[in-house]
């Protein structure tokens, strides 16, 4: 599991705020289930490992939260 400490870099690019966008990143990576406030898709964590751009994306695209990793 990713340190939640290593979120410190979020990008503040979005039209959330930094700290709602912190919260939104603990609840998913708690295991919650979060819908995209536009569209209603599941939130979707995507690692490091997984793509070159990582953060928290919706199926369509609205929820764009890009992150910057410290592994
Ligand atoms: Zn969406």
């Amino acid at each position: 599991m990713i340190d939640i400490k290593q979120f410190d870099e979020i990008k503040k690019t979005s039209a959330r705020s930094f700290n709602d966008q912190k919260a939104l990143i603990k609840k998913i990576m708690a295991g919650r289930v979060i819908p995209c406030d536009s569209c209603g898709t599941t939130i979707k964590l995507v690692l490091p490992e997984q793509s070159e751009t990582p953060g928290l994306y919706c199926d369509k695209g609205c929820t764009d939260i890009a992150l910057d990793f410290t592994l």
